[in-house]
């Protein structure tokens, strides 16, 4: 099973301004002078930035959520469709999915504007002919869809799009089959609830685990649900704040790096990749939350935490 991030900011879709483009230029045009500077002859800029941390080359990304999981077999499944739903959209199109004529399976957590906004802007689903599945615990679904797409909202109605669309209501706790994917669905504290899924594909998991609001006081629920979690591979976790937001924030529904580490510890799992970052953090701040979070694993522990990053792919 392939796993491909396509949007990984919480609550906002958050392009990166000018003033932080400018800092990290200057950043590394420094840098890059200083080393020119020791040996002009061998230096190169391929070289350069593939020497340093990720951190120079990379941003962490600006899109709210939106994952790809490709099966062994080709199935095409997406969770959530947040801003970042656009450019799956246009990749599967540059890979050439019209002529495949694969369905389109998507999996949403719940319908904050975050986890919906991309829907109008996935060309697919203008497109007739492609079939778009949906798979959810909401009973009105496509309601809450063509809401989204009132005259008063966007200029183009839920109806005109189309694709074929199917809705189908899942129940928590309860499996189900996409191609050679197990899926199931559970319940996530959040205001309004929200779904995380399992994923499972020849005995490999991956947990998909946000919005959900974890603390010292509701962290005994994953106790009950371990049995179904325990052992993931990898688990795409919300860690949108650090301790001092997480403490002014609390019944906003999401989590700190600190209990995110200790969720991803109590169920086993072996990765961790923090996501659903605060819009007002700027990449800086989000590696230092990534930082700080690395304080958290236990000594004993073998969990490898990272930053969530748009473009990133696990292969597991
Ligand atoms: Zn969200
Ligand atoms: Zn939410």
């Amino acid at each position: 099973m392939k796993i491909k991030l396509y949007g990984v900011r919480g609550s906002c879709p958050t392009p990166v301004g000018n003033e932080e483009y400018r800092e990290n230029l200057k950043n590394v045009l420094d840098l890059a002078y200083s080393e020119w500077k020791t040996n002009p002859g061998k230096f190169s800029v391929d070289n350069f930035l593939e020497s340093r941390p990720s951190y120079y080359s990379t941003l962490v990304g600006g899109n709210t959520t939106c994952v790809s999981v490709t099966s062994k077999t080709g199935d095409q499944v997406v969770i959530d469709c947040g801003t970042g739903m656009r450019a799956f959209g246009n990749d599967l199109l540059k890979e050439g999915f019209l002529k495949e004529k694969k369905d389109i399976n998507i999996l949403i957590t719940h319908t904050h504007w975050d986890h919906i906004q991309g829907w109008p802007f996935f060309k697919l689903a203008y497109i007739p002919g492609i079939k778009i599945n949906f798979y959810s615990c909401i009973e009105n679904l496509k309601e809450r869809l063509e809401r989204q797409q009132h005259p008063e909202n966007f200029p183009l109605a839920f109806s005109v799009m189309a694709s074929e669309k199917n809705f189908h209501l899942q129940k928590v706790m309860e499996s189900f089959k996409i191609g050679s994917l197990e899926i199931t669905p559970f319940y996530l504290t959040h205001p309004g609830t929200c779904i995380g899924y399992k994923i499972t594909e020849d005995g490999k998991t991956f947990l998909f685990c946000t919005d959900v609001e974890f603390s010292e006081s509701n962290i005994g629920y994953l106790n009950e649900i371990k049995p179904l979690l325990k052992g993931a591979k990898l688990i795409i976790m919300d860690a949108q704040y650090n301790a001092d937001e997480a403490r002014a924030k609390i019944g906003w529904g999401h989590t700190s790096v600190e209990y995110a580490v200790r969720s991803a510890e109590m169920i086993e799992a072996e990765i961790l990749a923090l996501t659903h970052h605060e819009p007002d953090n700027r990449d800086a701040t989000i590696y230092k939350n990534y930082t700080d979070s690395l304080n958290f694993v236990a000594k004993e522990s073998q969990l490898k935490v990272v930053i969530a990053k748009e473009g990133m792919i696990f292969d597991l």
